[in-house]
């Protein structure tokens, strides 16, 4: 079969010699699927990350549906401000010489100025949930006049709890003819939602997960958050000149206080989350999008939809509270078919969670060694023991001693041992003598001081030396 082309469409002239502008041969597998079904009216739900050229799969219908009219006829809502300055440009980009304006509208930004550049009259609508009902209630965007509407990764969206603010959106748009859903994922509330905004809707679910994440290297390693700070700067130092990293934390304070700490490293970082005003979000975007910033920590919601192709590293310094949250994040690397590789550190309380992840989406991240320090770098942070991983539910650690069945019974060895250390009974857990060694639980707590003290005493005449068992 011959591949597919742009020309085959017959597509506007203006969005034709676009794409010609643009250097794009060949429409991607989504847009193949989605275009030619989105240009008939049809409502299209699409399973597509970003990065597969989504973004031009509903973009291409909905920029050939409007006319230059002043009048909204088209709606693109997104989870994020950077998703939606992303889209609104390649829409913009695009159209080419059509004409269509084409506006963003998103909080965080002068409403004044906003409301004004809507009163002009726009084509086509970018924004975020709130501001757009914010709008609407103020009378500066008529929903009833959007013809054609699209929901621009309807998972993300739903998560961050968006659903009644759409369903207050759609309502009013009663001139609604057409609705294209795009979406990474399709747990139930995504199907429920296509289900109640489009109907007749073809489905052009292309590719599994499995197939679309494939350039990527996955890697998870076994460390506590003691060590975590270690740990990064072995995948740090891993990393080539032309490399770029995004760090993801679950919490914006997390996400300062690394980027505080690396700095305080000498490894040159920015930090992105919700809480920083627009512009001061944007000019760190567009440092990072240059590659004068090598490194961006971020939260989830802050990264959403971040559009850069230069990410070659992805950490997940904390593990995402939720599963599909993963496959968003570690999305932000391979694009269009270059190689990545996502890193994940996992605490042993984490491990359950990285299985869930691995299970859910029949991928494999196997649990990996930290990159070795390649010659002439430095570690940025020195490797401590983490007891709180080296202790089990019940926070006892476990030590070897060279003590066999004959020298002394379970009974003798917990008495000799409290003598020692003067700690509290509590404090040693079960005890198994084998013929020549014994296991032996300590409490968290107390471990490190009654290693200490066992190191320094003699069994019968014999030292000790105790090994923790991990
Ligand atoms: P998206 O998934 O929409 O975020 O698109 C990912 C990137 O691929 C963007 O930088 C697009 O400009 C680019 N892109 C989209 N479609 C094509 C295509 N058919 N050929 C080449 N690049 C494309």
């Amino acid at each position: 079969m011959t591949p597919p082309k742009f020309s085959d469409w017959d597509l506007d002239r203006n969005i034709s010699d676009a794409i010609g502008k643009l250097g794009w041969e060949e429409p991607t597998k989504i847009q193949h699927e989605a275009v030619p079904v989105g240009r008939k009216g049809i409502d299209v739900v699409g399973q597509a990350r970003t990065g597969s050229g989504k973004t031009a799969a509903f973009g291409i219908p909905i920029l050939e549906a409007c006319e230059v009219k002043k009048t909204t006829q088209g709606l693109v809502l997104c989870p994020t401000r950077e998703l939606a300055v992303q889209v609104a440009e390649e829409l913009g980009t695009l159209q080419g010489n059509k004409g269509l304006s084409i506006e963003t509208v998103y909080g965080g930004t002068d409403l004044e100025k906003q409301a004004k550049l809507l009163e002009e009259g726009v084509d086509l609508i970018v924004g975020t949930p709130g501001r757009v009902i914010d709008m609407s209630k103020r009378g500066h965007i008529d929903l009833a006049s959007i013809a054609i509407f699209c929901l621009d990764e309807a998972d993300r969206m739903l998560d961050m709890g968006f659903f009644p603010d759409i369903l207050w959106i759609v309502e009013r748009m009663v001139g609604r003819k057409q609705t294209l859903l795009f979406s990474a994922t399709f747990p139930q509330e995504v199907l429920d939602a296509a289900e109640e905004f489009t109907s007749n809707a073809v489905h052009v679910m292309s590719e599994d997960l499995e197939v679309e994440v494939p350039e990527i290297d996955q890697f998870a390693i076994k460390i506590g958050r003691l060590n975590k700070m270690w740990a990064l700067g072995r995948v740090v130092a891993s990393m080539s000149e032309s490399d770029q990293m995004l760090i993801f934390t679950n919490t914006k304070r997390m996400v300062d206080m690394l980027s505080e700490r690396l700095d305080r490293q000498g490894v040159d970082s920015a930090a992105l989350h919700g809480d920083m005003p627009q512009n001061k979000r944007e000019r760190i975007l567009d440092s990072f999008r240059k590659g004068s910033k090598k490194i961006l920590v971020a939260t989830d919601v802050a990264a959403r939809g971040l559009d850069v192709d230069g990410i070659t590293h992805v950490v997940n310094y904390d593990l995402p509270d939720e599963t599909e949250s993963y496959v968003h994040r570690i999305g932000r690397t391979g694009r269009m078919g270059r190689s990545g590789e996502a890193w994940s550190f996992v605490g042993s309380n984490e491990i359950g969670a990285l299985d869930k992840i691995s299970n859910t989406w029949g991928m494999k991240i196997p649990i990996v060694e930290a990159p070795e320090l390649p010659e002439g770098k430095k570690e940025m942070a020195r490797l401590k023991e983490d007891w709180d991983e080296l202790s089990d539910n019940f926070g006892m650690v476990t030590i070897r001693l060279p003590i066999g069945n004959e020298e002394a019974s379970k009974m003798s060895l917990a008495n000799w041992i409290v003598g020692e250390a003067r700690v509290p009974e509590v404090a040693i857990g079960e005890i198994e003598i084998g013929n020549d060694a014994s296991m032996v639980e300590i409490h968290v707590k107390k471990a490190s001081y009654v290693i200490d003290v066992l190191k320094s005493r003699k069994f019968n005449g014999k030292s000790l030396k105790p090994e923790i068992i991990n």
